[in-house]
């Protein structure tokens, strides 16, 4: 059976019994988290979070890339939240490849160029790495600057987490 099949039919019983119908949309704790897709992160469980408590904006790096920065802004002014983390971890699968190197591979495969995406946003240090991604969101002018936004890195190991300084 295809893992779709599968989970397309678990989802059948979960709705045995569901009692989430009434959330309101926006999110009860007002917490927003940009973390890494990373398959072994499950943001709602190392975190605490329940079903309508955050949102949670996920891609590859836990970057903040111009969609990421189009759910923030969405997530605070439309929707109310007044926290923001970021979350990377250890053994990200972006600390093993270049993007000059990925993108030559890519067309090279193909035997074509695209115009999108610009950047993989590969990076070479976590905590570095969290640190850029902390000042995209600082700095960006429809982002209230009283909005905390602190950066974490996750142990894949430990499941721990530790801020990084800025
Ligand atoms: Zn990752």
């Amino acid at each position: 059976m295809s893992v779709i099949k599968e989970v397309f039919k678990h989802n059948e019983s979960y709705t045995q019994g569901f009692t989430l119908g009434d959330l309101p949309m926006p999110p009860a704790r007002k917490l927003a988290v940009v973390a890494c897709m990373d398959a072994r992160l499950t943001v709602e469980e190392m975190l605490g979070l329940k079903t309508g408590d955050a949102h949670i904006i996920r891609n590859a790096g836990g970057i903040i890339t111009e969609d990421a920065l189009r759910s923030l802004i969405i997530s605070h002014h439309l929707l109310g939240t007044q926290e923001f983390m970021i979350i990377n971890h250890t053994d990200c699968g972006m600390l093993t490849f270049k993007d000059e190197e990925l993108c030559a591979k890519l067309r090279q495969q193909t035997g074509t160029a695209t115009v999108a995406p610009v950047h993989f946003h590969a990076f070479s240090d976590v905590k570095e790495n969290v640190r850029q991604q902390i000042q995209k969101v600082k700095l960006h002018p429809w982002i209230p600057k009283h909005i905390p936004v602190r950066g974490f890195v996750y142990d894949v190991k430990t499941g721990r987490l530790a801020e990084v300084s800025v």
